[in-house]
């Protein structure tokens, strides 16, 4: 009798909130002194959680219960403020209430008509990202999963309107037979843009990898000789706010001026560094970044938000309006007073992630978000420092932001790239930091990035001081 009950969903209750908040609390709480990495393998992991596929179905009180304990030994504390690995952040206390309300209100930010709540959210943060980023207010704004998407849609808009000028329409003719089309990018370009460009049908015969000097930059006298080889073709230019090993910029306003007179697309990727704009320190980078056609940045790693929250942004609202013709029959028609968010992704039915970005954006102001990133920027050289006073330690970039990469020595016949992946295990292992490896000129080194909005001077020499023993090891030793 009881397996007909269970088989049947029931509509949530107050009670299911209070336990949910309660196994929220207790998660938010031991947060930090929880291990940062995962205790669990993957074996055990499997064992924990891979059940038969249920014929029936069980009460929601156990599910959650089951979940929240089989989940626990299998989970990453990204959120850390000493986690430096990949771009992480942390969650703010209104952008995670605010997610959380967003799954509870269930709005389908499709179109106007299915919420016009988060149709108005979205043209008040539009407003609000434009004037932080100092980006044309005429611009639009779609709301993304993240940076992978944004790019996938700035480049894809990008693509037609460089087809398009050269007299060939997409939308009608397809891509087959359509003028070639160059694609720049630097050496260093995110994997990212690599992806969004072969889903756009550009094969890496079309993609043209300039070279990067030794913060990543793309080289301007290589680049002006790949613009004079292909002078007169339909070019994509995809550049970097923010190297994600390095943090260094293109050069915005040098590259601007040298495709002026092309039939060219300048889409910038600025998953983490777009927000150097908010802070007036780093006017220097992001100098040159507003004659772009189009742009692409994340919530979730600066502005501290959880996943998933990315934006594309397109000079030309009207050529972003034409990336998606077709409308749903059942959608009604589109009014001209108001915002239909599908317009601008490439999603249909979608999350309205929105009220994430207005909360938090409330919660630091123009001023809190210009203290957070001038904030990491110092720990990042801080932390540059610090590794430079262990014997041996080297740092390899120069500090513009966020990123710290750096290398130690080895003793004769032991193998660098080897060395570093040991003294990252170590840390990894030894749980007072995370900090992890990445590919820079040829070679596996250290790679430390700085973006979460909780991370302070003591967690920087916390992990100093961890580093420090770490680099003691030796690769046998790992
Ligand atoms: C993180 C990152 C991306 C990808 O963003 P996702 O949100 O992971 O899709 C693209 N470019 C750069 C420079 C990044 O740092």
């Amino acid at each position: 009798m009881s397996d007909r009950i269970h088989a049947t969903p029931r509509p949530a209750e107050s009670a299911d909130f209070c336990a949910a908040a309660a196994h929220a609390a207790t998660f938010h709480t031991t947060h930090v002194s929880r291990p940062i990495q995962p205790v669990a393998t993957v074996a055990e992991l499997r064992r924990l959680l891979d059940r038969p596929l249920p014929e029936i179905g069980s009460p929601a009180d156990q599910i959650i219960r089951e979940l929240v304990a089989d989940v626990a030994p299998g989970l990453v504390a990204a959120g850390h403020p000493r986690f430096f690995g990949f771009v992480a952040s942390g969650v703010t206390a209104a952008s995670l209430q605010a997610d959380w309300l967003t799954s509870v209100w269930d709005q389908n930010a499709q179109v106007y008509s299915l919420s016009p709540a988060a149709a108005v959210v979205e043209e008040v943060v539009s407003r609000w990202v434009l004037d932080l980023l100092n980006l044309p207010r005429s611009a639009s704004v779609g709301f993304v999963t993240g940076g992978q998407m944004a790019n996938f849609t700035a480049l894809a808009v990008g693509r037609n309107t460089v087809l398009e000028r050269a007299g060939w329409e997409v939308d009608g003719k397809g891509l087959s037979g359509a003028p070639p089309i160059t694609v720049f990018v630097s050496e260093c370009v995110h994997g990212t843009v690599l992806s969004a460009l072969r889903l756009l049908g550009l094969g890496t015969t079309q993609i043209h990898r300039v070279a990067a000097d030794a913060q990543g930059r793309m080289d301007l006298a290589a680049l002006a000789r790949g613009l004079r080889e292909k002078a007169g073709q339909p070019l994509l230019l995809s550049l970097q706010a923010g190297n994600v090993n390095s943090g260094a910029f293109e050069p915005f306003a040098a590259i601007a001026d040298l495709v002026r007179t092309e039939n060219a697309w300048i889409h910038i990727d600025g998953a983490f560094g777009l927000w150097a704009a908010v802070a007036p320190d780093l006017s220097d980078l992001t100098r040159g970044m507003e004659r772009a056609d189009s742009w692409s940045t994340d919530g979730h790693k600066w502005l501290n938000v959880p996943c998933d929250s990315g934006l594309v942004i397109l000079r030309d609202a009207s050529a972003h309006r034409r990336l998606k013709l077709t409308r749903c029959a059942y959608a009604g028609d589109e009014a001209a007073d108001h915002r239909d968010g599908s317009t601008w992704v490439p999603e249909n039915s979608r999350r309205a992630r929105a009220f994430v970005l207005y909360a938090v954006l409330r919660e630091f102001g123009r001023q809190g978000l210009c203290d957070l990133v001038e904030r990491c920027c110092r720990l990042a050289r801080q932390f540059a420092v610090g590794v430079e006073r262990i014997p041996g330690g080297r740092v390899l970039n120069d500090i513009a932001l966020s990123q710290v990469l750096f290398a130690f020595p080895v003793e004769a016949g032991v193998d660098p790239d080897e060395h570093h992946r040991a003294i990252a295990a170590h840390l990894q292992a030894g749980g007072a930091c995370w900090v992890g490896t990445t590919r820079w000129q040829g070679r596996i080194i250290l790679r430390v990035s700085i973006t979460n909005a909780f991370t302070r001077e003591s967690d920087i020499a916390t992990a100093l001081a961890a580093l420090g023993d770490a680099a003691q090891v030796r690769p046998f030793q790992a």
